[in-house]
């Protein structure tokens, strides 16, 4: 890619006006990852934040333990002018269709993934601003950056601009919940999406737990321990993810040894060869054509058949019992995850 093929803009404080919303109400659909963050930085920044949540759910005492208001999602779309919706992709065609009257001209729905939008699950009218603040990072990070006077990187853009001020409001919203201190990168709904569902299952969730689980596969079907196997192909992965992570892949290579080095750049290419490109080229078709999305559609409109079978199937792989058993020797790396834990499920209780 040649410089002038980067059509990027990255957003900062200085580039966002607070005051685009005074005397603006935001509605938070949903208390979760995401919407809790959201509308604590929304309130802590000065901005009218008001929670929907349905009668039934036990986020609502968390909203009130945390100060703030929580109704209806139809009574809180009814008092917003910006709605939010932070409740899980699979139930947001099925919310927006109960709030939907209330959004009145000039109003905005804001989303954090661009799914319903992009594969026209939610089909806004003409006369309401459609955008998109996603920040990159789960809920509580969002949350606790904040706190600590840090920033989120997230990302912007603007399906439907009919008041003419979209883009302002939401560069408003990604600094009033901390975004822009970071860097808010311009993107579209299409491509936010696109490339997120790609991301998730060619390289991150379903590239790397089949990476994962194919090699140490490999290595206890030739005899090894089950142990070593575990060790080699999971434990050790975080280490390396996070040289790459801080420094670049350049990095991690600096850091293994020489023999890792050309013994990794010399197979790594025998394994994940043309055949593997051509299946993530297929996996991205998929993606483009629409033939995912609808899958999941279906697949959730008959209560998930496939899902919780594959999701039981991960759940009983033999690396998942072993690895319990390894986790367990190391008293300090389970204090640590029993932190992050607690943190998970204070912003994930439903
Ligand atoms: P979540 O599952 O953590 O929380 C959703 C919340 O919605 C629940 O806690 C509950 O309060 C509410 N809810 C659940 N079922 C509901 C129902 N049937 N009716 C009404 N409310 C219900 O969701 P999340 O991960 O915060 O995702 C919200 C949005 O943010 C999604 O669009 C997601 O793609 C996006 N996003 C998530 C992350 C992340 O890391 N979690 C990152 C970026 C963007
Ligand atoms: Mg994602």
């Amino acid at each position: 890619m040649t410089e002038d093929e980067f059509t990027t803009e990255i957003y900062y404080e200085s580039d966002a006006d607070e005051s685009q919303l005074d005397d603006v109400t935001v509605a938070v659909l949903g208390y979760g990852s995401q919407g809790h963050a959201h509308a604590l930085n929304l309130h802590d920044s000065g901005v009218d934040v008001v929670v929907g949540l349905r009668e039934d759910s036990s986020s609502r005492s968390a909203v009130e333990a945390d100060g703030l208001e929580v109704v209806t999602p139809v009574e809180a779309a009814a008092r917003a002018d910006i709605v939010s919706m932070l409740v899980p992709d699979t139930v947001q065609p099925h919310v927006y269709e109960q709030i939907e009257d209330e959004l009145e001209a000039g109003d905005t729905l804001q989303f954090a993934h661009g799914f319903n939008i992009h594969y026209n699950q939610i089909q806004p009218d003409e006369d309401v601003d459609v955008t998109m603040i996603a920040p990159k990072s789960p809920g509580h990070l969002v949350r606790r950056n904040y706190e600590n006077g840090e920033g989120t990187p997230g990302l912007l853009a603007v399906y439907q601009d009919a008041t003419g001020d979209a883009k302002e409001r939401a560069l408003a919203y990604s600094k009033a919940i901390g975004c822009a201190r970071a860097g808010v990168v311009e993107t579209t709904f299409r491509e936010e999406t696109e490339t997120d569902l790609f991301g998730e299952q060619a390289v991150l969730c379903g590239g790397i737990a089949e990476l994962i689980k194919v090699g140490y596969e490999t290595l206890v079907d030739a005899g090894y321990s089950k142990e070593m196997a575990y060790f080699e192909c999971l434990n050790e992965m975080k280490l390396i993810v996070d040289l790459m992570y801080e420094d670049g892949i350049g990095a991690m290579w600096d850091s293994v040894s020489d023999t890792a080095e050309y013994g990794g750049l010399t197979r790594g290419e025998a394994v994940i060869d043309d055949q593997v490109r051509a299946n993530m080229e297929e996996v991205l078709e998929e993606v483009q054509n629409g033939e995912f999305a609808t899958e999941w559609v279906t697949e959730n409109q008959a209560n998930r058949p496939v899902y919780t079978q594959l999701n039981q199937a991960e759940k009983d792989h033999e690396i998942e019992e072993v690895g319990e058993r390894l986790r367990a020797l190391f008293a300090w790396q389970e204090e640590q995850e029993s932190e992050t834990e607690d943190e998970r499920e204070k912003v994930q209780a439903d």
